[in-house]
């Protein structure tokens, strides 16, 4: 069983004496910046000159600075900068910048895992990952909530490093729910299994089949949208309230009957062993091997990959259809049709 952490197993003095650095300012910067502010913690954000970003962050009234001298300021330094990116902003302006006694903080263990980023003996290097878009994050710390969080140690310098990041994970919401611990290997290797497998690879793909199959039968697409993708929340939010037994309970008796029916025969046991090779090869390095190198060539494989699916049929009459009821969607940095992230 995890060991689970509640906001009075940590204490908030603890990050509330220290100057942060976030360096990053997008789904999970704005919410760690604005959290931390929000739990009184000494709060910079670190932006590369010219980032967009910058506007947002000021116009909520947090400093920002150019990455080095955040970094120069700091003693935690939280990197926030999407995972391709870390080993070559930590090498040009993070390491040569840091306190020799600064704490190091991710909220992805990818980098320090697979060894593109190794910080030197005198740093705490900790993680800190909610489990949940910063979107969320942000919106549950405002409504008196939290988002449960992920937080372990891979180096502890100081001797305090576990407290220290129990201390952030509260000034976050983190501990209100509860902050599970875990290594850096584990939450790496299953966060990269989930989405692959389940969350988004998994799911993207059998919408996707599920759509192509009832339409080349003949029937009309915005039937389809609805069928096996609209309809996905409801059943997800159910999932989540009381696992798949409260979803059957609130289903029909005819939809239960066929998942049992129907659900293993679509889902095969070679599934399954599918899913043991995508373990193996994020276990041995191979995916991250191949991700890192698409990115160091501008990511040609990648984007190609989202063009691709975002021409996908379902994208189109999704499109229309979410469109007579838009109220939907609240992400006020997501425009529908212009998915590529800046
Ligand atoms: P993001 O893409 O939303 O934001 C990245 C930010 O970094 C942006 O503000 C961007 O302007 C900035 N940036 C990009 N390149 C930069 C550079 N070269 N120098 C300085 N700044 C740069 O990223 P995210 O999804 O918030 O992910 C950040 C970290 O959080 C990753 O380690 C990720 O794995 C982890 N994480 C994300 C989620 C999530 O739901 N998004 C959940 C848990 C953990
Ligand atoms: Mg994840």
């Amino acid at each position: 069983m995890a060991k689970i952490f509640h906001d009075e197993d940590a204490d908030l003095a603890l990050i509330q004496s220290k100057k942060v650095a976030i360096i990053g300012y997008g789904s999970q910067g704005h919410a760690h910046a604005l959290n931390l502010r929000d739990s009184g913690v000494d709060v910079v954000v670190g932006l590369r000159e010219g980032s967009s970003s910058v506007a947002k962050a000021q116009n909520a009234g947090l400093d920002v600075l150019p990455v080095a001298q955040a970094v120069a300021s700091a003693d935690v330094v939280m990197i926030l900068t999407p995972d391709q990116v870390q080993r070559k902003v930590w090498a040009d302006d993070i390491e040569p910048n840091l306190k020799p006694d600064a704490a190091i903080f991710f909220a992805h263990g990818f980098n320090i895992h697979f060894n593109y980023i190794t910080p030197s003996e005198g740093h705490d290097v900790c993680m800190v990952a909610p489990k949940g878009p910063g979107h969320t994050v942000r919106r549950q710390y405002e409504e008196g909530k939290g988002v449960p969080c992920l937080a372990c140690v891979a180096q502890d310098a100081s001797g305090q490093a576990q407290a220290l990041a129990l201390s952030y994970a509260k000034a976050i919401g983190g501990t209100r729910a509860g902050t599970f611990e875990t290594t850096f290997r584990e939450e790496t290797e299953t966060d990269l299994f989930g989405e692959q497998a389940v969350l988004c690879g998994g799911v993207s793909q059998l919408i996707q089949y599920g759509f192509e199959t009832l339409v080349e039968a003949g029937y009309q697409p915005e039937m389809a949208y609805f069928e096996v993708c609209h309809e996905l929340k409801l059943i997800v939010d159910l999932i989540n309230e009381g696992g798949l037994t409260k979803q059957r309970w609130s289903i029909s008796d005819t939809a239960e009957y066929g998942d049992y029916v129907s659900g293993p025969r679509v889902i095969t046991p070679d599934v399954k062993d599918h899913m043991k090779e995508v373990l193996a090869d994020i276990q041995s390095g191979q995916f991250a091997k191949r991700f890192i190198a698409d990115q160091d060539e501008g990511a040609p494989e990648f984007l190609k990959m989202r063009e691709e699916h975002q021409n996908h049929p379902i994208e189109k009459t999704g499109q229309g259809i979410r469109s007579l009821f838009a109220w939907n969607s609240a992400d006020d940095d997501y425009t529908e049709g212009e998915a590529a992230r800046s």
